[in-house]
């Protein structure tokens, strides 16, 4: 490749469908995760029970959408701060940005809304949509900081992970088990969002918003943090930006890892050499 490779603009409508899809699975798992462990009764319905209930659902939801056709297709950022992360790092295109975003805060409201299948118990007082707010002892901009610091971390490790062609296949469950443990640390102090869609989706099917913004400008923060870490600490950039990348599924997101399938069918880039049989004068 004579060229650095970069992300293909255009509209990815099988890419954007498979984040709508993703998306609205991982938060469909964490409102039944919810409501199951209230159902449950104690110990499981008790906070510290619930919340690493919650936090193993989410993770495991994670790395199960990376690797389904869903996420081989589309990468399962399954949030935009990941999406925006990528983005700063020229991996992700202005129409991806976009599309991917739009896709995700869709699929979140989808799945938080398709919760109404376990009846009146996902509105009830206890599971409330699985709504996530601050703790009462964390102000906001305390939790905004907590929520910019982890998800950060959480973003940078991914981004090298990315970056490693040795490491590369540890993206997803690192993902995963990040999210978990994050989510048990500070699900009392900052509410554990690390995602926009994960505090605006609940709120917007519930129509109670008790603090969604620190769940928007925290991650969001905390993505121009890990992109910044990964310039400044000149740690390799992203290889590709799917958390499982299957050569077998084309990608539109800058990717420097050889395909069996063709990258792109654009018209713009030179056609396969043709064999010896297309010189073969006609009779
Ligand atoms: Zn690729």
């Amino acid at each position: 490749m004579s060229t650095a490779p970069r992300p293909r603009g255009g509209w990815h409508w099988s890419a954007w469908g498979a984040e709508f899809g993703g998306t609205a699975a991982l938060m469909f798992a964490v409102a039944t995760a919810k409501v199951a462990a209230i159902a449950a009764g104690p110990p499981y319905s008790g906070l510290r029970f619930r919340i690493a209930i919650i936090g193993a659902v989410a993770g495991l939801a994670v790395v199960g959408v990376a690797l389904s056709p869903w996420g081989r297709r589309s990468g399962a950022h399954l949030n935009p701060a990941v999406t925006f992360g990528l983005w700063r790092l020229g991996v992700v295109s202005h129409a991806d940005l976009a599309g991917y975003s739009i896709a995700q805060l869709a699929g979140g409201v989808a799945g938080i809304a398709a919760g109404r299948v376990w009846g009146g118990r996902i509105a009830g007082g206890a599971v409330d949509w699985a709504i996530i707010a601050p703790g009462p002892s964390t102000g906001t901009g305390a939790a905004t900081a907590w929520e910019a610091a982890a998800t950060a971390l959480q973003l940078a490790v991914v981004f090298a992970l990315l970056g490693s062609e040795r490491y590369r296949s540890w993206t997803a469950p690192a993902a995963g088990a990040l999210l978990a443990v994050a989510i048990v640390a500070l699900a009392t102090v900052s509410g554990a969002g690390f995602n926009p869609v994960r505090g605006l989706a609940p709120d917007i099917v519930a129509g109670s918003y008790p603090g969604w913004w620190v769940f928007v400008v925290g991650p969001m923060l905390g993505a121009v943090l890990a992109a910044g870490a990964v310039r400044v600490l000149r740690i390799a950039s992203p290889l590709t930006g799917k958390l499982w990348h299957d050569p077998r599924f084309r990608c539109w997101l800058r990717c420097a890892i050889p395909h069996t399938t063709p990258k792109s069918k654009s018209s713009d880039e030179a056609p396969p050499p043709v064999g010896t049989e297309a010189e073969v004068p006609a009779r």
